[in-house]
């Protein structure tokens, strides 16, 4: 019987020191836009109804922003408010040339019609990026607010070397925040890219073909350790009550070349690249900025 290779043991994908470092920036710019025009940079942030984890988001996201210098500004709607009240709440936030960037808190609750909401931001305060304009943008490689979670783990992937052309890439879920944005991101940084959900056939073999695996199914520890390919650049996105994402990180770790922690992998890239869209919002150096 031959003895199986040794795997080598999954190098950690810390997301905290490269978010620490975009916040340090983010801080810097925030300072040096009051400075220059007596206003510091605002983000609202629109809750509707009354569900703790999203009020516990929406203060965390609060905090962060004082942290760098950002102005918050919160607007709640009780959660029978009609769709027409929620987008005119957006939309008068939209007008007031004080607030730079307008995020809506999800899940919005039904029967408001969420997309009717999110097409009221416009694109260049879409901070958030859940516009179909800013997705249309970003599937074509224009300049618009990422969201905020696919650009995190863009960017953790390059603060820890990993170079994508060429590579197999499989995303796991196909949201309009998520899914779908992190597809098109890979695809424009050249890899092959498979994206898989619900309906999906034999997912753990489509999984094994990755070289470069997202996970975003809202699953806790969906992905088991098996269907990791050895060496694979594993990304948890995933973030499910108890701090545990959509991998089995034990399983995975096993096998895995890198792998995310959860906490402390995707998380801290999501809230710091959320943060540095409402200063570069603010600076007027958004989608709708005049190219040269
Ligand atoms: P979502 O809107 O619920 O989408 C989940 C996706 O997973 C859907 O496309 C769904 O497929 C797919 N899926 C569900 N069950 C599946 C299964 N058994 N097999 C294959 N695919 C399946 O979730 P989301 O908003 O994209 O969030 C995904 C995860 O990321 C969650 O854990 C969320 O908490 C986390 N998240 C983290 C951050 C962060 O900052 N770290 C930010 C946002 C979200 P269908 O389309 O076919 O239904």
């Amino acid at each position: 019987m031959t003895a199986e290779p040794a795997l080598p043991a999954a190098r950690l994908m810390d997301g905290r020191p490269p978010a620490r470092e975009l916040l340090a920036e983010t801080a810097r710019r925030a300072a040096a836009f009051r400075a220059a025009t007596g206003t510091p940079p605002t983000l609202a942030t629109v809750l509707v109804g009354d569900d703790p984890a999203s009020a516990t988001y929406v203060r965390m996201k609060a905090r962060r922003c004082e942290e760098v210098g950002i102005r918050s500004v919160r607007v709640e709607l009780p959660r029978t408010a009609a769709t027409a009240e929620v987008v005119a709440g957006v939309q008068r936030l939209a007008a007031d040339p004080a607030v730079h960037g307008i995020l809506v808190q999800h899940p919005v609750p039904a029967p408001v019609d969420r997309r009717a909401v999110f097409e009221a931001i416009p694109l260049g305060k879409d901070v958030d990026g859940v516009t179909s304009g800013t997705l249309g943008r970003i599937i074509l490689g224009l300049p618009g607010f990422v969201p905020c979670t696919p650009e995190g783990i863009m960017r953790l992937l390059r603060a820890h070397g990993v170079e994508l052309r060429g590579l197999e890439a499989v995303v796991l879920g196909r949201s309009p925040i998520l899914g779908r944005p992190m597809a098109s991101l890979l695809i424009n940084a050249h890899a092959t890219v498979t994206l898989c959900h619900s309906h999906t056939r034999d997912l753990p073999a489509v999984v094994r073909r990755a070289d470069v695996l997202i996970a975003a199914v809202g699953r806790p520890r969906f992905v088991q350790g098996d269907w990791i390919k050895p060496g694979a650049v594993v990304v948890d996105a995933g973030y499910n009550p108890g701090n545990v994402g959509d991998v089995d990180f034990a399983g995975a770790a096993a096998r895995a070349g890198m792998i995310t922690p959860v906490p402390g992998g995707v998380g801290p890239m999501t809230i710091a690249v959320l943060l540095e869209h409402t200063v570069t919002a603010a600076e007027g150096a958004g989608p709708t900025a005049p190219r040269p």
